[in-house]
């Protein structure tokens, strides 16, 4: 639900009268696990007050990267081969108290498209702590907290971002009206809440279904809702699996360990994963970059389902990821990129089915013994392994 941040926590500088939702983070805690240094893995850009902090300190200014993704701005350097920020020490932050607000603010993310939204970041293992059955200790309110740090963030270049995104948004919605495909996000998002409902989001089938009736209203333009009742078994199966092996292929098939997505094991290890022949290896990252040779195994797209508790969570973070202004700003960013071609709410849903589908391949990779009957606590290990790159995906809208 969207509100206002006005008078929110109490006591604390925020910007007033600003739309923020912060739906995602209430009710979750998080503390920092020592030693899994995840974040650390992403480069992390600097404010403009940050860089002229680092590079009035003789020590800080040396990491002050020399590229960046975006030349405008500037970023900590990283270590090469996959490495982490160049700050970080025996999986500690050596600057911690002078750290820029990109990691300040982590596990929370800021989208802003015609409002703000705050999410959590679910590669962090220290958010599924306390639900995890880690008593001792005490957490932080992830809602208190995400907002607390957004008050951290300048405001004038908060308001001139927001100011900045709802045009761009805008813009997207005139032309998306005039190509006759726009609907409202609350219709395209009741939705998606019913077939998550009906089970379509987590089953094997029920993702089939969905993806085998996109495929056919863009072929033969029938539309999505007549195609959905008449996808059969065999239709379905077909569909999940073919774009499942696609999917597989992709995340296998990296070739650079930077561009390849981390998973934190239960260990704290840094995983990444790639073809050893035609099976799959799992690496290990160091400390300063490079990967060490690990275990070589099998997995199949054929073979990968869940249990009762599994479907469970996989509708979770089907329900998750319908809420999430940045996923429904990555359906508008391919609508562009498509020349406004596709129907909008296909686009989503169909997004959707191939977002759970990763999902079921993550978990099966990170458990390739349960992958035929993955449970609640291996798709919890998948969403560790995909969230991050959730929320790297393109997307119509900023991310701070
Ligand atoms: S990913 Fe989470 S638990 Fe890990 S270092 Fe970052 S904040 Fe801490
Ligand atoms: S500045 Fe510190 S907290 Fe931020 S990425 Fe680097 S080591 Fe990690």
């Amino acid at each position: 639900m969207a509100h206002l941040l006005a008078n929110r926590v109490e006591g604390m500088r925020q910007p007033e009268s600003m739309d923020i939702d912060t739906t995602e983070l209430k009710g979750r805690t998080f503390r920092c696990i020592e030693g899994c240094g995840l974040c650390c893995l992403c480069q992390p850009e600097l404010l403009p007050s940050e860089l002229r902090l680092f590079s009035s300190d003789e020590r800080l200014k040396q990491v002050i990267s020399r590229s960046y993704i975006d030349p405008s701005r500037r970023a900590i350097a990283m270590y090469p081969r996959g490495g982490p920020c160049m700050l970080l020490k025996d999986r500690k932050c050596t600057a911690y108290g002078k750290r820029p607000h990109f990691c300040r603010i982590f596990p929370v993310h800021t989208h802003i498209m015609w409002r703000i939204q705050l999410t959590a970041d679910m590669s962090c293992r220290g958010i599924w702590r306390r639900e995890w059955g880690d008593r001792t200790g005490s957490y932080e309110d992830l809602e208190a907290y995400g907002l607390r740090e957004l008050g951290t963030y300048p405001e004038v270049k908060l308001r001139s971002e927001l100011l900045e995104a709802a045009e761009v948004y805008s813009e997207f919605r005139d032309i998306a009206t005039e190509s006759g495909i726009w609907k409202e996000p609350s219709t395209i998002r009741d939705r998606a809440s019913e077939l998550i409902r009906e089970g379509y989001f987590s089953s094997v089938q029920g993702l089939g279904q969905i993806l085998a009736a996109s495929e056919r209203s863009r072929e033969s333009e029938t539309d999505f809702e007549s195609s959905l009742g008449t996808i059969n078994r065999e239709e379905a199966r077909y569909a999940a699996i073919s774009s499942a092996g696609e999917l597989l292929d992709e995340l296998l098939s990296i070739e650079r360990l930077e561009d390849m997505p981390v998973y934190v094991s239960r260990k704290l290890d840094w995983n990444v994963f790639r073809y050893s022949g035609k099976s799959a290896v799992r690496l290990t990252l160091g400390d300063l970059g490079g990967a060490s040779d690990g275990n070589v195994f099998e997995i199949s797209p054929d073979r990968i389902g869940t249990d009762k508790s599994g479907m469970q969570t996989l509708t979770e973070f089907a329900s998750i990821t319908n809420r999430r202004d940045v996923f429904l700003g990555f359906v508008y960013y391919l609508t562009d990129d498509s020349d406004y071609a596709e129907d909008i709410e296909t686009a989503y849903l169909e997004n959707m089915a191939m977002t759970q589908l990763d999902l079921l391949i993550r978990s099966a990779l990170v458990n390739p013994d349960m992958s035929a009957n993955l449970d609640s606590d291996s798709i919890a290990d998948g969403i560790v392994f995909i969230d991050m790159d959730m929320h790297d995906a393109p997307t119509i809208g900023s991310v701070i």
